[in-house]
């Protein structure tokens, strides 16, 4: 089955290559390799207030757009002393409109310490969630969703992983998913569970 990896961002690009790279029977193709440049309507499609929506409105958009099934990944880190915020909103949470990739994730670090800021280490847990959606062009859908608990800590912590990972810290590891080895990333991260039941639904599980 051939499938496009519908995201822009690298660090899912990175992760999904290798979580895909587990599940036979997949040929995986990416949106740069088949030369399809950005616009200002997929910019504007993750409108929505839910993981799941934001998914599957990515997918379907690159399902039609390429006529082969497409996977999209919406995802993000949903603190609790911030009410669940940033939530389906992580990738700008800092309110910087000119930052992009590695720039705006420091600067999304940097708000969200600023935004715990005197909140005491018992109250600074968080989850990442991940909503994975395959859509077939011929209209069928699935999605499967993963989720990953831990806490923010209050200063960077390792320079692996990408956007939050720094700042994220596993009790049970004793590291943050910025220290952990990529492979003990994919065993325990939100996107690796979301992955893995899409694996395994794909495969009539
Ligand atoms: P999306 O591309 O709209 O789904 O936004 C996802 C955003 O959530 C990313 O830009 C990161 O800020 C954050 N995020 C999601 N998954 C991870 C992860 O595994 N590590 C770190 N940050 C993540």
């Amino acid at each position: 089955m051939r499938l496009v990896v519908a995201t822009r961002n690298a660090g899912k690009v990175r992760e999904l290559d290798r979580l895909l790279a587990a599940v036979p029977g997949i040929d995986v193709v990416g949106l740069a390799e088949l030369g399809i440049a950005e616009t200002a309507e997929e910019d504007a499609l993750e409108v929505f207030d839910t993981f799941e929506e934001n998914a599957l409105a990515k997918a379907r958009w690159f399902a039609r757009l390429t006529g082969d099934a497409a996977l999209a990944d919406d995802s993000g880190i949903c603190v609790d002393a911030l009410d669940g915020a940033p939530g389906v909103r992580s990738r700008r949470f800092a309110p910087v409109d000119e930052a992009r990739g590695d720039r705006q994730d420091e600067a999304n670090n940097r708000h969200l310490l600023e935004r715990l800021a005197g909140v005491p280490d018992a109250a600074r847990t968080a989850r990442y969630v991940c909503a994975a959606a395959v859509v077939w062009p011929d209209g069928r859908e699935l999605v499967r969703m993963g989720a990953c608990e831990g806490v923010v800590l209050h200063a960077a912590r390792g320079a692996g992983g990408f956007g939050y990972d720094p700042l994220f810290y596993l009790p049970d590891e004793g590291m943050t998913f910025g220290e952990l080895p990529a492979a003990r990333k994919d065993e325990l991260s939100h996107r690796g569970i979301a992955i893995r039941a899409v694996a395994s639904a794909l495969a009539g599980g």
